[in-house]
């Protein structure tokens, strides 16, 4: 997600199990550049679906780096 057009950082980064059979993740992402619109953020969950076959992903898009996330410190990096 981080080689994605605009983003700078991800932290916050959750994957786990819903049942048997579904995965969920959650992260946050920020795109200095601007809120990249809904169909940025279909785009990296159809691709979280393709590539690791996660089912439901919630993604957090944070637009200015000087505004500190509370979950800031659990980056992946
Ligand atoms: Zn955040």
């Amino acid at each position: 997600m981080r080689g994605r057009e605009g983003v700078q950082e991800i932290h916050d980064l959750h994957v786990w199990p819903m049942s048997t059979t579904e995965t969920a993740l959650t992260v946050h992402l920020l795109v200095p550049g601007g809120y990249p619109g809904d169909a940025y953020t279909a785009g990296v969950a159809a691709a979280l679906k393709e590539k690791f076959g996660i089912d439901h992903a919630t993604i957090q898009i944070e637009t200015d780096p000087g505004t500190p996330c509370v979950l800031e410190s659990d980056k992946t990096v």
